[in-house]
């Protein structure tokens, strides 16, 4: 599976409720900044919702369940 997380940063008031809630701990304050580990996301989306300043998006790029067809000759 692969997310694109969107973070909007102009909003973002470092509040930690997504690094607190986020279940496989995509979100990390590191400093005065959350770092995204994206490839940990499972889209769950709950970061999307609990953010006070709706400043995360997520978006799904691939499911994970697409597969290749080889052709045999
Ligand atoms: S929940 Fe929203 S406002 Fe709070 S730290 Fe995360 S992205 Fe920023
Ligand atoms: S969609 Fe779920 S797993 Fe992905 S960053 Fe948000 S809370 Fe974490």
């Amino acid at each position: 599976m692969q997310v694109k997380i969107h973070l909007n940063r102009e909003l973002c008031t470092k509040c930690g409720l997504c690094v607190r809630y986020c279940p496989t701990e995509v979100f990390v304050l590191e400093g005065s900044e959350i770092r995204v580990r994206e490839e940990r996301c499972i889209y769950c989306r709950a970061c999307e919702v609990l953010c006070p300043q709706g400043s995360i998006k997520t978006e799904l790029l691939d499911d994970g369940l697409s597969i290749e067809v080889h052709k045999v000759l």
